[in-house]
């Protein structure tokens, strides 16, 4: 018997015809013979409006009792998805993280997994009962409970896949599967069938939220397949029809470009005229790593005079304000004047044909050229290439890019 672990997002349990809807997918992979761990996302809206809760209480809240409030939607899906699946006749248990346990490190908001105790989960599953996992949710040391980060319960769905030594990972949720680019902005792009980890892993860490970067890097990591479809409107009959997440070596056609991603969440700062010495990067970026800050991209101009120079580096929006305050609170940056951009975006374009194929970035450069979209900062990677640009033309650039690349239908 084959064991799949099924995963419904927030919009696939947005109410109960959604949740029943799901419940009738589990039930159909029953009947197919496979054994089945399904986990769960909170319904629709539920976990903003948790955050949002904690928010109006306290502004700076406490990570920990935030996490105890906004884990709690997923443990409401997998009781009803639990009862759902007893209704049609199917043993069902609900797990919450901590049953298990689902243990994780202590970074509140945005823990990691750090492993699975399925022992007694498996043993149920091989008597036929179907288990219901609340995602997005683990157990740390200190015997607490964390979130694993906005769009977590896919991490959830590949670590139980892994710990389960499970066939395929399915991920369901709105869109029919990995696209070009995202189709609610381009209704152009093209679902793709097959999509290495190394290419998702890109899309995903470059804005495109249909799985967590986490979840990717540790399918990559345990060769666990995924596939993302759609709980609404898939034909019956075809095996795969969504798009399967693999190893490269099982992609026969590589295409050049495989998507287009933007993400929003993006700041610029600059810092004008610091002086041009070793040893100065370290301690302007030195109390940003100490304070948990992530920095992306970094430029530093050439200098002019040969004692000053401009550096200039984004990061996520949400960590803008509070860096310049760690920037303002840096000895060597009292007279630095700092300069914060919120209105920019960033736009990627990623493929693994890159590695072979030249003139990938100036495709790029000449499109958003020939839209007079001025370009404020580059970064590459093996396959990917990102620009910062003003937030104004996010979709011209997204549209003009995927045309370019010859990605639409
Ligand atoms: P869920 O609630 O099921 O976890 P999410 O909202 O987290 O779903 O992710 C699905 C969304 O990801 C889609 O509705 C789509 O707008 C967006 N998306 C962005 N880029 C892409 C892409 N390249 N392919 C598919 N979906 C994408
Ligand atoms: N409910 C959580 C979120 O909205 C986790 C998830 O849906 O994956 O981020
Ligand atoms: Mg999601």
């Amino acid at each position: 018997m084959t064991r799949l672990v099924l995963k419904f997002g927030g919009t696939s349990l947005a109410g109960i015809a959604e949740l029943e809807n799901a419940a009738n997918k589990v039930a159909l992979e029953r009947e197919r013979g496979h054994s089945v761990a399904v986990v769960v996302s909170a319904m629709a809206g539920a976990t903003n409006d948790l955050v949002e809760h904690c928010r109006s209480v306290s502004p700076l809240h406490d990570a920990r009792e935030y996490d105890a409030v906004v884990s709690s939607g997923e443990n409401v899906t997998s009781g009803l998805m639990a009862l759902a699946l007893q209704k049609r006749g199917i043993a069902a248990r609900s797990w919450q993280g901590w049953q298990l346990p689902i243990s994780c490190s202590d970074v509140h908001g945005r823990a990691r997994i750090l492993g699975i105790e399925t022992k007694e989960m498996e043993s149920r599953l091989d008597e036929g009962e179907v288990a219901v996992l609340a995602g997005f949710q683990g157990l740390t040391s200190r015997n607490r409970l964390a979130t694993l980060g906005r769009g977590g319960s896919d991490t959830t769905a590949v670590a139980l896949a892994a710990g389960l030594g499970a066939e395929r990972c399915d991920i369901y949720t709105d869109v029919a599967g990995i696209y070009t680019t995202d189709p609610r902005l381009v209704p152009q792009a093209r679902k793709l069938d097959r999509i290495s980890y190394e290419e998702m892993i890109e899309i995903a860490s470059m804005g495109a939220k249909v799985l967590q970067t986490r979840a990717v890097e540790m399918a990559m990591k345990k060769r666990v397949p995924i596939q993302v479809l759609s709980s609404f409107g898939v034909l019956p009959g075809s095996d795969l029809p969504g798009t399967l997440v693999t190893g490269e070596e099982n992609i026969m056609e590589q295409e050049v470009v495989s998507g287009i991603t933007y993400s929003k969440d993006e700041a610029k700062i600059t810092l004008v005229g610091v002086p041009d010495m070793p040893g100065f990067a370290a301690r302007i970026f030195g109390p940003l790593a100490e304070a948990g800050i992530n920095v992306d991209m970094i430029v530093q101009n050439i200098s002019q005079d040969g004692t000053s120079t401009d550096v200039t580096f984004t990061l996520s929006r949400s960590d803008a304000s509070r860096t310049v305050e760690v920037l303002r609170q840096t000895p060597e940056l009292t007279e630095t004047e700092i300069r914060l951009n919120e209105d920019v975006v960033k736009v990627s374009v990623v493929g693994i044909g890159m590695r072979s194929h030249p003139g990938v970035a100036q495709t790029m450069f000449a499109t958003l050229a020939d839209k007079g979209i001025n370009i404020q900062v580059i970064s590459t990677s093996e396959i990917k290439i990102s620009v910062l640009i003003a937030t104004e033309y996010a979709e011209l650039a997204v549209r003009s890019l995927h045309v370019a690349y010859g990605l639409e239908q």
